[in-house]
């Protein structure tokens, strides 16, 4: 059996004009399915250049890049779609991206399975279970205007669960939190990685956050440096 994450040599540049950026120059890292990494470095190091790559946000430059096996440069059209919505999760930092505030909690988790297809009549129940698993079991029927930033990042969280994804993104997860809510959304993502046998891949630049991972990988200049392990 392969890594569940394999990612060598990858590049990523940006043309902006005649001048280039490079995001990324050749990063190399491995995962096993059920690791929880955390990559930290400095703002414009690359590390949402990576997570958009791994998310079939963006594609390489060059390099190999799989996900469970599913090589994500040939990846197109219907394929690439189901992928989005079904193998991999995203939390973003900004609770806004991830959460529709016209609709109530209940109908933000149901949405990402209509669009996938999923029958009517399994969504509520398992978008029900997804919010009791992030303890909102009585906040299920208000829009996240009414929630607090840590409901709406835990609402998130069963959105971005409600196809059950084997890989959770998660870029800033606590960025915008204090640090009580920070800690108790960690301690959630712990849970939910548990119960659904999860791989986490989160950026933070929080230590205490990124404490909770089993490794910490550094990114500096779109290169990874030491793990910090
Ligand atoms: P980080 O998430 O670590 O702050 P990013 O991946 O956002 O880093 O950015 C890495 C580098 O790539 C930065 O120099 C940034 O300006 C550049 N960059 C990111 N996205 C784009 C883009 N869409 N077009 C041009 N340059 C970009």
């Amino acid at each position: 059996m392969g890594e569940f994450i394999v990612c060598k040599q990858v590049v990523r540049a940006y043309k902006i004009d005649t001048r280039e950026v490079i995001a990324l120059r050749g990063v190399d890292f491995e995962m096993n399915q059920g690791d929880w990494v955390a990559i930290v470095g400095p703002s414009g190091a690359g590390k949402s250049s990576l997570l958009n790559l791994l998310g079939g946000l963006d594609k390489p430059t060059a390099g190999q890049l799989s996900v469970d096996g599913i090589d994500l440069l040939s990846l197109r059209g219907a394929a690439l779609v189901n992928y989005r919505l079904k193998e991999v999760g995203f939390l973003w930092q900004q609770t806004l991206r991830n959460l529709l505030p016209g609709r109530s909690a209940l109908r933000n988790v149901t949405l990402p399975m209509m669009l996938a297809g999923v029958a009517p009549w399994k969504r509520a129940p398992r978008a029900k279970e997804l919010l009791e698993a992030v303890g909102l079991k009585d906040q299920m029927y208000k829009r996240p205007g009414l929630l607090s930033g840590g409901q709406q990042q835990r609402v998130a969280m069963a959105v971005a669960l409600a196809n059950q994804p084997k890989l959770l993104l998660a870029d800033e997860p606590t960025g915008e939190l204090d640090s009580k809510s920070a800690i108790s959304i960690v301690n959630m993502l712990q849970d939910l990685r548990e119960r659904y046998g999860l791989t986490i891949l989160m950026v933070t630049h929080d230590p205490d956050v990124a404490a909770y991972a089993d490794r910490i990988l550094t990114l500096r200049d779109g290169a990874l440096g030491q793990n910090l392990t």
